[in-house]
C-alpha cells in the first residue's frame, strides 16, 4: 500500500506538538502529513494584549491593539510552520476563526471548511481533538472549550464528508481510522502509545518554538521530560505519545507488533537498560 494520508486537527498552533513525535516518525517513512489550526490562537497566552486590555478603556491604546493581534498572529503562524518544520511536515493550515471562543455555533462554516478538506485530503487518519467534555474520558474543564469544540467540528465534518451533496466536485470520503491525542485522558484510557524515544529532541525543540508561550529551552526540556517521559515509563520505554481510538477497529486478526514480541523474554537488567536508553544485555 502506498503512504498513509495523515490528517491533525487542532484548536490551536501549539495542539499538534502533542503528537508531532509520531508524525515526524510518518513522514520519515514516506507518508503525507497535513496540520490544520482552526485558529490562529491570538487570545491564548497573549501577555500583551492581557496588559492593556487590562486598562480603563479611555486609556486603551487601539492602534497598539491591532498591532498587538496582528504581529502575535503572525508570530504564532511562524511558529507553528517552524514547529513543524522540525518533523518534515510542510503542509500547515490556519483557518480564520478566532479563539477563546471557538464555537460552531458563532462559526457554522467550520465545519463546512474541515469537510472540504477531508474530502481534498482524503485522510487514512484523522487525529483531532478529544470532543468528551467530562467525567473519565476528555478534559477537565466541565465545559465546551476551543478544543472540544474543535473536536466536535472535525467528527462532525468526517460524518458529512461521507454523504454526498449535489454541489461536491470531489468524491464522497469515508475516514477509516480517527484518533484523539491522550494527553486529554487519563493513563489507563489510553489505547496505544507509540514510542518516540527517536524524535525526543525535536519534541523538546518544537516545544521551545512556542516562544510566544513564554516556552524558554528549560521549560521546554523540562516538560517534555515530564510528559513524555510518564507515557514512555509506563509503557516500557524512554519516550512515548499516546492515542485514544474513537472507536475500535475490525481486524483481519490479532497483530502484535514486533517491539512487543521482543519483549517476551527479556531479562530484567535488558528492560532496565531499555528504559534508561542505555547500552547492555
Ligand atoms: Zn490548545
Amino acid at each position: 500500500m502506498a503512504g498513509l494520508r495523515i490528517l491533525g486537527i487542532n484548536a490551536h498552533p501549539h495542539d499538534f506538538t502533542h503528537y508531532a513525535g509520531t508524525l515526524g516518525i510518518h513522514v520519515a517513512d514516506g507518508d503525507t502529513v497535513t496540520v490544520v489550526s482552526m485558529t490562529g490562537g491570538a487570545s491564548t497566552h497573549n501577555q500583551k494584549l492581557s496588559e492593556e486590555m487590562a486598562k480603563p478603556r479611555q486609556n486603551r491604546d487601539q492602534k497598539l491593539i491591532d498591532q498587538i493581534n496582528r504581529d502575535y498572529t503572525k508570530q504564532k503562524a511562524d511558529e507553528l510552520a517552524t514547529a513543524c518544520n522540525i518533523f518534515g511536515i510542510t503542509d500547515v493550515r490556519i483557518l480564520p476563526y478566532a479563539d477563546k471562543l471557538f464555537t460552531l455555533e458563532k462559526n457554522p462554516g467550520a465545519v463546512d471548511a474541515l469537510r472540504e478538506i477531508i474530502l481534498e485530503v482524503r485522510p487514512h487518519i484523522m487525529i483531532t481533538q478529544s470532543p468528551y467534555l467530562t467525567g473519565r474520558r476528555g478534559h477537565k474543564l466541565g465545559a465546551r472549550d476551543d478544543h472540544s469544540e474543535t473536536g466536535f467540528a472535525s467528527i462532525e465534518a468526517a460524518f458529512l464528508a461521507a454523504i454526498p451533496r449535489y454541489e461536491d466536485s470531489l468524491p464522497i470520503y469515508k475516514i477509516p481510522a480517527t484518533f484523539f491525542p491522550g494527553v486529554y485522558f487519563e493513563r489507563d484510557e489510553w489505547d496505544f502509545v507509540v514510542d518516540i524515544t527517536d524524535y525526543f529532541e525535536q519534541r523538546v525543540q518544537a516545544e521551545a518554538t512556542y516562544i510566544s508561550q513564554g516556552h524558554t529551552p528549560e521549560f521546554a526540556q523540562k516538560r517534555m521530560e515530564v510528559t513524555l517521559g510518564n507515557a514512555g515509563w509506563f509503557s516500557g520505554t524512554q519516550y512515548a505519545e499516546a492515542f485514544v481510538q474513537e472507536k475500535p477497529f475490525r481486524m483481519p486478526k490479532i497483530i502484535l507488533p514486533d517491539s512487543l514480541l521482543s519483549e517476551a523474554e527479556e531479562t530484567e537488567a535488558a528492560r532496565h537498560h531499555r528504559l534508561v536508553g542505555s547500552e547492555g544485555k
